[in-house]
Parts: C-alpha cells; sequence; structure tokens
C-alpha cells in the first residue's frame, strides 16, 4: 500500500495552502479531491453573480509577494471565475497539481495502531496510508435542501446552488428561487435580468447589503503594492481578517449624534464592501442590542425607499424585532430588482408551499408554474464532516463524539484523533478563507515541524524510527468549546438561527441544545490566543 507522510484531502483555498506548506517543509504529501478541479467551494458555485465579498487584495495568499504585486485583481470584490482562475494560477505556479489527485472522494479513515498511521480509502476502492491526515474539507459542503413534498414530480430542471459546476442557460426561463441568504441573494440579482420570471421563496427576510463592486484603479493598485506588508499585517489584526482598520472601543453607536450616526451609516451603505456595517461603523454593533436596532431602523429606512410595490416590500422587510444578527449578506441591486415586474417574492412564513407538483410550486395562495427550481438553501451547519467514517486509536468514530455538535481544540484537532488536523475545523474563527486557511497551515506546520524533531532525535538516539503522535488534552478541548460559547453569548449572534450553531438547517439536532461551531470574538483575537497556544503548545501532547 503507498503511504505518504501527510495527505490532505480538499483542493479550496485550505487544501492547496496546506499542500504548499507541507511540501515546504520537505514532507511526502498528496492532496485528494472529489470534484474534478481546484476550486472546493468556488468550483461547486459557479451560478451568475456568483461574487465573494472580502477585498481582493487580501483574499489570497500572502507568501509569495511577488506574485502578488504582479497577478492582476481587477475588482474590489473578485467573480467566482476570478478566484478560481486564481487558484489555479498558484497550483501552477508552484507546481502543485502533479501532488494532486481529482475525483477521489474520501470514505473512510481509520487509525491503525499497529503502525501509528492512517489508512485511508476513497470512494475508488483505493487505499493508502498516511502519517498525518489533513481535512481540508471546508465548512460548506453537504447541501441542505428543503423537506418540501413532491419533489421528485416536477416535470422541470431542478438545481442546488452548491452543485452548480457548469454553465446553464435560464434565459427566458420562469424560475422559482428558493433561500435568501448570500447564495440567494446574489444569484437572484444575476439571474434577474434575463429569466423571464424569477419567483424568490423566501422563508425570512434579510437585511442584504450592497458590494458596491468596481474597478480596481491604478492609483489603488499602486497603493496596495507598495503598502503590502502593511496591508496583510492588518489582516490579522481585523476582526474578519479583511484589512480593516479596528474600530476605537470608544466610539460607540451613541457616542455620537443622531447625524454622525447616519452618516456612518450611510458611508457603509455606499463602501465598495458590505463586511463595512459589521466591521467599520462602531466598536458596538454587534455586542449592544439597543446599537443594533439602530443600524436594523437605517436598514428597514432604506428598504422602504428603494423598494416601490408596497405587497412586494412588506414581505421584504423583516419584521422589526429581527436584529441584525447573521453573517452578512452582500449583493448589490438586490432590493432594486424587486421593482422588475418580472421579479416576484412569496413569503413562505405568510403563504407557506404545500407542495411541489408536476408544473411548480404550489402555495396556499395558488400554484407557480415554473420551468426551473433552483434551491438556494445552504449547507448543513455542521455537515462537512458527516459523511466521512473516521475511527480513531481506541476504536470509537468521531461521529459518535459529535453526536451533539462537532467539537476540537482551536479548530484544528480533536482529541483523541492523534495525526489529524482541521483546516478550519469547527471552533475555528468566521474570517477571509484564504488568510485563515494560511494561517492554520501555519499552525499545522509549526506542531508536525515539532514532531518530526522529536523523531529524528529519537532515531540519532536510540535507532529507532517512531512516529511522534500529535494530541491535544481533553481538558484543552473542553475550555476551547466553553470559551467560544461564552463568547458568542456577549454578541446578538446568540439569538439568531443561522449556520453559527449546529442545530441550523440539518436533521441532527442536538438534545443539549445550541452547540456554537465558530469562535466569533474575531480573527485577531483568535489569531493571538491560537498563536499563543501553539507557541508554547500548550494544549498539545506528543507522544512516541
Ligand atoms: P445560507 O446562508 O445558509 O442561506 C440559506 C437560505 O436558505 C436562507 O435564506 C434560509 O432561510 C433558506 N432555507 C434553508 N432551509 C430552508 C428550508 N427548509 N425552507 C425554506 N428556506 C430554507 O446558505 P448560502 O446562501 O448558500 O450561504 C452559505 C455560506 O456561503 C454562507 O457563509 C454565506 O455567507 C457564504 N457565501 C458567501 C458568498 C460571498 O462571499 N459573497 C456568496 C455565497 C455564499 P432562513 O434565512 O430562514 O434560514
Amino acid at each position: 500500500m503507498q503511504s505518504f507522510d501527510a495527505i490532505v484531502i480538499g483542493a479550496g483555498f485550505s487544501g492547496i495552502s496546506q499542500l504548499y506548506q507541507l511540501r515546504q517543509l520537505g514532507l511526502s504529501v498528496k492532496l485528494f479531491e472529489k470534484a474534478a478541479d481546484v476550486g472546493g467551494v468556488w468550483y461547486w458555485n459557479q451560478w451568475p453573480n456568483a461574487t465573494s465579498d472580502t477585498p481582493s487584495e487580501v483574499y489570497r495568499f500572502s507568501w509569495d509577494k511577488e506574485d502578488l504585486l504582479t497577478y492582476p485583481w481587477p475588482t474590489h470584490v473578485l467573480p467566482q471565475k476570478e478566484t478560481q482562475a486564481y487558484m489555479n494560477h498558484v497550483v501552477e505556479r508552484h507546481n502543485l497539481r502533479p501532488h494532486m489527485q481529482f475525483s477521489s472522494e474520501l470514505k473512510s479513515a481509520a487509525f491503525d495502531n499497529s503502525d501509528s498511521k492512517w489508512t485511508i480509502q476513497f470512494s475508488s476502492g483505493e487505499t493508502y496510508k498516511t502519517t498525518y491526515l489533513v481535512l481540508a474539507t471546508g465548512r460548506f459542503n453537504k447541501i441542505a435542501f428543503p423537506s418540501i413534498p413532491g419533489k421528485e414530480k416536477f416535470a422541470g430542471e431542478q438545481y442546488h446552488t452548491g452543485r452548480w459546476n457548469e454553465h446553464r442557460d435560464l434565459k427566458g426561463k420562469r424560475v422559482g428561487l428558493i433561500g435568501t441568504g448570500s447564495s440567494g441573494a446574489a444569484l437572484l440579482v444575476g439571474l434577474a435580468k434575463e429569466v423571464k420570471q424569477l419567483v424568490s421563496f423566501q422563508r425570512s427576510a434579510q437585511y442584504v447589503i450592497p458590494n458596491n463592486n468596481s474597478p480596481v484603479s491604478a492609483e489603488y493598485r499602486d497603493n496596495v503594492n507598495k503598502n503590502y506588508d502593511e496591508f496583510f499585517k492588518n489582516v490579522r489584526g481585523c476582526g474578519v481578517g479583511s484589512g480593516f482598520a479596528p474600530v476605537p472601543a470608544d466610539y460607540t453607536t451613541f457616542s455620537v449624534s443622531e447625524e454622525e450616526r447616519e452618516r456612518v451609516f450611510e458611508a457603509a451603505w455606499n463602501h465598495v464592501w458590505g463586511l463595512a456595517f459589521t466591521f467599520d461603523t462602531f466598536s458596538d454593533i454587534m455586542t449592544n442590542e439597543a446599537a443594533n436596532r439602530e443600524l436594523v431602523k437605517y436598514f428597514r429606512k432604506k428598504i422602504t425607499q428603494i423598494v416601490k410595490d408596497p405587497v412586494k416590500r412588506d414581505k421584504l422587510l423583516p419584521p422589526p424585532e429581527t436584529l441584525y444578527d447573521k453573517r452578512p449578506v452582500c449583493s448589490s441591486g438586490y432590493y432594486e430588482a424587486f421593482n422588475q415586474d418580472n421579479v416576484d417574492i412569496v413569503n413562505y412564513k405568510k403563504t407557506p408551499w404545500v407542495a411541489i407538483t408536476e408544473k411548480g410550486i404550489q402555495t396556499t395562495e395558488k400554484e407557480y408554474e415554473l420551468d426551473v427550481i433552483i434551491y438556494a438553501t445552504g449547507y448543513e451547519s455542521d455537515g462537512t464532516w458527516a459523511d466521512i467514517d473516521i475511527t480513531g486509536p481506541d476504536g470509537t468514530k468521531l461521529s459518535e463524539h459529535w453526536a451533539e455538535g462537532s467539537t476540537s481544540y482551536l479548530g484544528l484537532v480533536k482529541a483523541g484523533f492523534p495525526n489529524l488536523f482541521f483546516v478550519i475545523g469547527p471552533q475555528s474563527s468566521l474570517a477571509n478563507i484564504p488568510q485563515h486557511s494560511q494561517f492554520h497551515g501555519e499552525m499545522i506546520v509549526k506542531l508536525i515541524s515539532k514532531a518530526e524533531q522529536m523523531k529524528k532525535e529519537e532515531a540519532a538516539a536510540a535507532n529507532k524510527n517512531n512516529t511522534v503522535l500529535i494530541d491535544a488534552t481533553q481538558q484543552a478541548e473542553d475550555d476551547w468549546v466553553k470559551l467560544c460559547n461564552a463568547v458568542i453569548q456577549q454578541t446578538v449572534y446568540y439569538g439568531g438561527g443561522s449556520y453559527f450553531f449546529s442545530d441550523y438547517n440539518t436533521p441532527r439536532k442536538p438534545k443539549s441544545g445550541r452547540h456554537v461551531l465558530w469562535f466569533m470574538g474575531g480573527f485577531d483575537k483568535y489569531v493571538e490566543k491560537v498563536e499563543e497556544a501553539v507557541g508554547a503548545y500548550r494544549g498539545f501532547t506528543f507522544v512516541h
């Protein structure tokens, strides 16, 4: 059986960065990917208007300065095609493709006590051994469908945004679009102009923020190039890993006049990055409910001004008590699209669907005849690892440990599963993915370097070459999860129904109540804590 020092699963940003960094360490590494090419979530989401919402200059790796200074990023946020092209570019530039194998889905991984290695099996039946196993499988990959009866009866086409890896021509068609999260809101704008009729089926009205994307000017690019080190330093000091300068702690919502507040919100509305509301307005916007309500007042005024039809407007306005407590949904032109006659909105809570029929979607009010139904209903919040069968050294399965929701130490490792690493695993930070995955790569490399050094020293002293097992203590993991729960409770996110919690969009309901899946204290604080713990190897064990 072929054996590697490390096997990486997944060829998105996380897997590419991990493959690159582990190869720099001199290990034999192979990456396996289920899809037919690189891209990860950006391979599977090629629907019209799929766009990132992170500043382009930092939506990339920072280890290759020469490339950073020359590689083009034509707009302030990047369309899917540009992002996937960048990933391909990195893979080619660093000659990573020969170390990648596509169309290979991980089926199981079992720790073999006889040689202290992982035995990895793929859907093709191929089996490999590895000392280190890195799951760079992303946080959004198990797509979720609503349970509506009759799905199989529909005579037209049905697509999910999370499995859209080819061009689909929907010009002139009647389309029903279920879901109004980041994917649904952006796709709606992408389709509104080209389809004959578009009906948005909305469960919860969202506050959708414009991303005022525009071409990058030569002066802007020049400034970034001159200050690249500064830009990337700011990434690690920013709450979302995107380079926003921290808002001074005393610049709070009620520390300014009403006029100033309005001016700040208006600037954020016109900002090139929709994330500005959360990270570039007031320091207490996500921690003080009264402050958050001021923002909500502003959003409601904007929606009311933009949407002309009072019936549509009424459906698009969230109930007044709804806080801005989810991951920001950014899409320019969203509310404006509803001013088009061919775009309509159905509120699921007011007129629930009854069934999918041969012709379309039947609600309690009427039957909508459709050619295409699109599910923009996202992913099972804790579903990423659900279909992978992982067995640890004591014979227990990871799924047994995670029946109540996934847990880890620092988002990197799971106690009792040695030499198994996650890139952006459970309870890691919600932040700019390329930069977060690069950071995780650095931390994993640090841990593996120590293990490899110990192995070398032992080999020299005792003429043995035993694998060193890197693990976390259960106490360290429990304390980290406890901290993540305490942190989210200090924010408005705690009240919201979202994929921040393991009970969202999933049939697997934890009995013990809400279980948080992210560290919501900001990427800056996260980096500080993880660097400090990994730097001192605190909470980790290294055993021969
Ligand atoms: P999502 O944020 O989970 O949104 C899912 C949508 O489907 C929500 O509107 C949800 O309604 C609705 N929904 C789910 N289950 C439903 C059901 N059973 N019946 C009716 N409606 C249902 O998924 P997503 O939009 O695909 O986004 C996934 C992740 O990717 C998020 O982190 C998102 O921010 C990210 N993303 C980012 C970008 C970007 O960077 N620009 C683009 C796309 C996606 P409720 O609101 O009522 O739950």
